[in-house]
């Protein structure tokens, strides 16, 4: 008899993470423990329980605006080197604990220069902090392997230095490039530059796109940067039309996207706390995967949405009454879209989700 698909076995199951933010990740108790360490004293609380409601609740504004906002207090507490080996080292056992066995967690270098750290010193605190955490999780039963994403802030026009120090580091912990931060008014082309650098550097990057704002950025992160992976995308579903007979027609740049196999960075919370999908029953996930958009299950930012990759798939489960062979075909949707070179794909997919998933359904 199948294994019943409740949160307690999804968290045991091999689950695979592309959209999580480094500094959306901090656990409540670190945030408040740096912040004493560097004597940081605007955070709103400093009782764990209460700090942890007051990210969700500043979080749940509606507005992707305010929602940033939350962010000024996790990158105040990350200006130093041990602060950013301890964030990523937690981040990664946190991950591990939850199941997943392959993430590519994502940060702004040019965030956590204030204390007086480079942009490669950065970069490297973090990498060695995501394999301490590594070799940490593996100490505690769960293997986890992590690469990272340098994202440039579209608003700071940096992008070509930060698509430089991502290629840099290519072969020292980093897999690719993303933009983040305000889509509206920030097109992607602004850093048309740095996607033009990486693609002559064969380097790999995915585009915030179709969150904030419609059609047009996925259409600018497709057509003109050549993305090879969308950060959101459930705007997509404005270009899909269903009749009152429940025929469904796709606009040209929604058929591009499926039929080209465009990975979407889907992350169900996250959007209905920035007003982009108003609930998971609305939320576009369930129509774009019955079209056979290739759609992956990702948090976004645990600590803003109090959620986890296993309570993102627990819930899209119960919403849409999704079983293994659900579960298990967004999990090879997500390895299939990494930044990781064929063999190590190839070995997580046959050594460790298919075994595990035939196993659950056993
Ligand atoms: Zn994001």
């Amino acid at each position: 008899m199948s294994t019943p698909v409740t949160l307690e076995a999804i968290r045991r199951a091999p689950k695979v993470l592309l959209h999580d933010h480094l500094d959306g990740g901090l656990r409540p108790k670190t945030v408040i423990e740096l912040a004493e360490a560097v004597g940081y004293q605007e955070l709103p609380s400093t009782d764990e329980a209460t700090l942890a409601k007051w990210f969700r609740d500043a979080a749940d504004s509606g507005s992707l605006v305010r929602y940033l906002e939350t962010f000024a207090h996790t990158v105040a507490v990350m200006q130093t080197k041990d602060a950013l080996v301890r964030v990523a080292s937690e981040c990664a056992q946190d991950l591990a604990a939850d199941g997943v066995v392959y993430a590519e967690v994502r940060y702004a270098p040019e965030l956590f220069e204030a204390g007086g750290l480079k942009l490669d010193e950065v970069v490297s605190a973090l990498t060695e902090g995501f394999e301490q955490g590594s070799a940490a999780a593996e100490s505690a039963g769960h293997r986890i392997r992590v690469g990272a994403l340098l994202c440039a802030m579209r608003q700071n026009d940096r992008a070509l230095e930060i698509a430089e120090l991502a290629v840099r580091h290519r072969d020292a912990g980093v897999v690719g490039f993303d933009i983040a931060g305000p889509e509206d008014g920030f097109p992607p082309t602004r850093c048309q530059a740095a996607f033009d650098y990486l693609r002559d550097s064969n380097a790999h990057f995915t585009i915030h796109a179709g969150e904030a704002y419609g059609l047009p950025s996925i259409q600018e992160a497709v057509a003109r940067c050549g993305t090879e992976r969308i950060g959101h995308g459930l705007r997509i579903a404005d270009d899909i039309t269903v009749a009152e007979d429940g025929s469904v027609t796709l606009g040209r740049l929604a058929a591009y996207v499926r039929d080209r196999g465009i990975p979407l960075e889907l992350c169900p919370s996250s959007n209905l706390q920035t007003g982009a999908a108003e609930s998971f029953e609305k939320h576009p996930f369930g129509q774009l995967a019955g079209l056979g958009f290739r759609v992956t299950v990702n948090t976004d930012n645990r600590l803003m949405s109090g959620c986890t990759v296993s309570s993102e798939f627990d819930k899209l489960a119960s919403t849409f009454d999704y079983g293994w062979d659900d579960i298990e075909r967004f999990t090879l949707n997500a390895i299939e879209s990494v930044f990781l070179d064929l063999d190590e794909r190839t070995a997580l997919i046959e050594d460790v989700i298919k075994p595990a998933y035939a196993a659950l359904r056993a």
